[in-house]
């Protein structure tokens, strides 16, 4: 994705009440953060935070924490913040690498990957969302019956990740390589990418992947 520099950024994102800025320390105590032992589920590599807002908005019994690595686009994301009228959304700058530092083991139900970066330079491999490594990390933070729901309009990194699934020795549940013309397609809330993507007429790949136990 290519990044424009948005001026003031970090600025926009140090005074917002809705980011959390030292994430490090709310380890083990989110429920804190909610007031309440709902569900908490993330979504890594959020982008403006369509995605996210919706199912917040749709679903106030269940906690939600949007990450994103770059300021400049967890910015667009705090601009719309406020069109949510209810405190079960909270956004967190950082790059997922360090997911293992934030969350406690079984503190998350659910993560969200929409549309993750494809890096297809094979060396690159190991930076994919859903590489044996990061299913490595999520495996760390997400409950017994915790899941992950994969999105993606790139036949090749959706393949890699069938593969490493399966290496992972997790379960896969509902792929389809056609969302919006399967039986899945019902109650699905489109991304910012998803809505470009499907104009073009590309189809979208999604599975659901569920934790070893
Ligand atoms: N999920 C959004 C959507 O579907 O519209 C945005 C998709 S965009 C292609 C991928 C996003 O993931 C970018 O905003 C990027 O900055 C973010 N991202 C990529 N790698 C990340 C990482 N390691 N940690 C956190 N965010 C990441």
């Amino acid at each position: 994705m290519r990044l424009r520099n948005v001026k003031g950024a970090k600025e926009k994102i140090e005074g917002d009440d809705y980011t959390i800025k030292l994430p490090n320390e709310k380890k083990g105590i989110w429920k804190d953060v909610f007031g309440n032992d709902n569900p908490i589920h993330i979504e890594i590599g959020m982008g403006k935070g369509k995605f996210i807002m919706e199912l917040a908005k749709k679903n106030p019994n269940i906690n939600y924490i949007g990450i994103e690595k770059y300021s400049s686009v967890l910015v667009r994301a705090l601009e719309k913040r406020p069109e949510l009228e209810q405190d079960n959304l909270y956004f967190i700058r950082m790059d997922a690498e360090d997911l293992n530092e934030v969350f406690e083991e079984e503190e998350v139900a659910r993560i969200y990957l929409n549309f993750s970066d494809p890096w297809p330079k094979e060396r690159h491999a190991k930076r994919r969302l859903t590489s044996v490594q990061f299913l490595e990390r999520y495996n760390k933070c997400l409950d017994q019956d915790g899941l992950i729901i994969f999105k993606t309009d790139n036949r090749e990194l959706f393949d890699f990740s069938l593969e490493q699934v399966e290496l992972a020795g997790w379960n896969l549940e509902n792929v389809t390589y056609d969302l919006h013309h399967s039986e899945y397609a019902e109650g699905n809330v489109m991304t910012e990418y998803e809505e470009k993507f499907s104009k073009e007429g590309k189809p979208i790949n999604r599975m659901v992947i569920r934790r070893k136990r």
